[in-house]
């Protein structure tokens, strides 16, 4: 069983993922307009109407925004967490259908198995994402202030991870935001910086991964050239030469697959 994932969209203005596998074909958030997610969801070979559902991470506007009018034009559910739903007001929307995510438990779509992590970050009920198929899985966690040990503990057995490299701490800090902004992005409920990107890498990522993606760049606070570096220069004192890492630009990537590592299950193939 195949596992696949695509960046339509990363960073402020706006963010989704397409994640293909176990049969099924999904939307990890829907940031972007409606027409713009169509377009590039056809850039991708892929027909809007064909995917099974749209998760949502959370209610802010870069991850919710084109969520309820993509899913009334094409048919397709949403799946969110009650808090998310409420916050996003989607009480008043003519939505096809909704299926609540509930944090800390698996959700199967087709034999596409997606687990929510409760995350920190300044929003009613956020959840990171780990989804798997067959014995490959794909970590998938932007808008966290901190790295809590439930989440380092999720992705520790990823074989990928996209994982949001926000700012650089010295620019945010002498950067244009107000310092109240600041504040609240350096908080315990804001981003994730390079730097804390790195202690992941360093000391939190599985033996299972080869595969990290930085994504949700600040364009403001932060260069993909030091996002970057700050990754390998991690990856490179952790002696993982083994892991390749790529930065998920504004309008996105292109198909990335997710291969099971033998790490993960200690078992050798015969033939
Ligand atoms: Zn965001
Ligand atoms: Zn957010």
């Amino acid at each position: 069983m195949s596992l696949r994932f695509r960046v339509l969209g990363s960073g402020s203005g706006g963010n989704a993922t397409l994640v293909e596998g176990g049969g099924a074909r999904v939307l990890l958030d829907a940031g972007l307009g409606p027409r713009q997610l169509a377009e590039r969801l056809a850039s991708a070979g892929v027909d809007p109407a064909s995917l099974d559902a749209v998760l949502l991470s959370h209610e802010h506007g870069d991850h919710a925004r084109g969520a309820a009018a993509f899913s009334a034009k094409w048919g397709v559910p949403l799946a969110l967490t009650t808090g998310t739903f409420r916050a996003a007001g989607l009480a008043a929307a003519k939505l096809p259908a909704w299926a609540e995510i509930v944090a800390g438990e698996t959700h199967t779509i087709r034999r596409l198995a997606v687990r929510a992590v409760a995350v920190p970050h300044d929003a009613a009920a956020p959840v990171a994402f780990v989804v798997s198929a067959g014995s490959a899985s794909l970590g998938h966690a932007t808008d966290l202030g901190h790295l809590s040990r439930g989440l380092v503990e999720a992705l520790r057995g990823c074989d990928a991870l996209l994982v949001e490299s926000n700012y650089d701490p010295a620019m945010l800090r002498d950067g244009p935001y107000p310092w109240s902004l600041k504040e609240r992005i350096l908080g315990p409920f804001g981003h994730l910086s390079n730097e804390d990107v790195g202690r992941l890498l360093r000391r939190g990522l599985g033996e299972a991964c080869r595969t990290v993606v930085l994504a949700h760049l600040s364009q403001k606070n932060n260069h993909p050239e030091l996002a970057l570096q700050a990754a390998e220069e991690s990856l490179e004192r952790a002696g993982r030469r083994d892991v390749g890492v790529a930065l998920a630009p504004p309008d996105g990537t292109g198909w990335i697959a997710v291969r099971a590592s033998r790490a993960r299950h200690g078992q050798l193939r015969l033939f």
